[in-house]
């Protein structure tokens, strides 16, 4: 549950402890929870982040009071660092795909930042290299680089990760997590490891992202319209050690879409579409601990729900699936 209880001086002390909530769909005897991001106050997991790393950033000098922070992202980042940046005396400016969600561009500059398209086309790896090079003609200009930035990951040590363990007693059996830049899964890998648990760590990708590029499999990329996760060159994401992968899932744009429109309906979880590759996800894995297809220290499966559908409606996420994918 929520713990915050008490009266708050600013938004930045809203970021993180998210409930965790049942998902019923899952088998009786292996219990899926997920974590409502949406509950943050940039409403979604990306809050983290921008509060972890700008402080952090702050605190070793990479950025000083007053200075800009640059960031080539698919929009929540940017929300998220927005909220960030406003509280703690930074400027900001993001370099964002044009295919990307209108409304998360609208809140970027709600929040007071500037935002930057370039070419759908082009890809992640074009809107980095133009973050960089808007910094090099900017004094006092930094590019946090949530793809890079080992602050990413750390973030979700330091909370994600925590705050599944403390409310599950330690009894964690899989944590599956979609990944965009891998710094959620990465993160919660990392604290699993160093406190002796085996849960296993199951990434989650929609079809025509490469991801498997890096375990040896044979991949075949195309175009999806789930956002916030999968990639198409896996030589950006520079967080993701594949060691630490126990399993990677792929789920299709159809599945997905079939399943945001249960979880609203079924279960009342207005959440998007990263959320319900997870989900389906940790549905599946639930079931094969059940059937004893994979060992997991404890029969319990914990997965993210990164952000919120209403961030969409204008792709017609609620539509039939031709319309989403038109
Ligand atoms: N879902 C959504 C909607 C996101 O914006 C992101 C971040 N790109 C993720 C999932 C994946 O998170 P991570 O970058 O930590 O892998």
């Amino acid at each position: 549950m929520t713990t915050h209880r008490e009266p708050l001086d600013s938004v930045l002390e809203a970021v993180g402890e998210t409930p965790l909530v049942r998902v019923h769909a899952a088998p009786e005897e292996v219990p899926v929870y997920a974590k409502l991001e949406t509950f943050n106050p940039g409403a979604s997991v990306k809050d983290r982040i921008g509060k972890h790393m700008l402080e952090r950033m702050l605190e070793e000098g990479t950025v000083s009071p007053g200075g800009t922070v640059i960031e080539p992202t698919a929009g929540n980042t940017g929300i998220g660092l927005a909220v960030a940046a406003g509280r703690l005396d930074l400027e900001a400016v993001f370099v964002v795909p044009e295919r990307f969600s209108v409304e998360k561009q609208q809140l970027m500059r709600a929040l007071g930042a500037e935002v930057v398209n370039t070419p759908s086309e082009d890809g992640m790896s074009r809107a980095i290299e133009r973050a960089h090079e808007l910094a090099e003609e900017l004094d006092g200009a930094v590019v946090p680089q949530q793809f890079s930035n080992p602050l990413n990951a750390e973030s979700h040590y330091a909370t994600t990760a925590p705050e599944i363990y403390d409310a599950l007693d330690g009894e964690v059996g899989a944590v599956v997590a979609g990944m965009g830049t891998g710094g959620t899964l990465m993160g919660i890998a990392d604290y699993a490891a160093e406190r002796g648990s085996d849960a296993l760590m199951v990434g989650v990708q929609p079809e025509g992202s490469t991801y498997g590029d890096l375990l040896g499999e044979e991949t075949e990329e195309g175009e999806y319209k789930t956002e916030g996760i999968g990639t198409h060159d896996v030589s950006t994401n520079e967080l993701v050690d594949p060691e630490r992968l126990d399993d990677l899932k792929t789920i299709s744009d159809r599945a997905i879409h079939e399943e945001m429109a249960r979880l609203a309906s079924e279960e009342g979880h207005l959440v998007a579409s990263s959320a319900a590759a997870n989900s389906l996800a940790a549905l599946e894995v639930a079931a094969a601990i059940r059937d004893g297809d994979v060992d997991a220290p404890h029969e319990t499966v914990v997965t993210v729900f990164c952000d919120s559908s209403e961030r969409y409606l204008s792709k017609g996420v609620y539509r039939p699936f031709e319309e989403w994918q038109g």
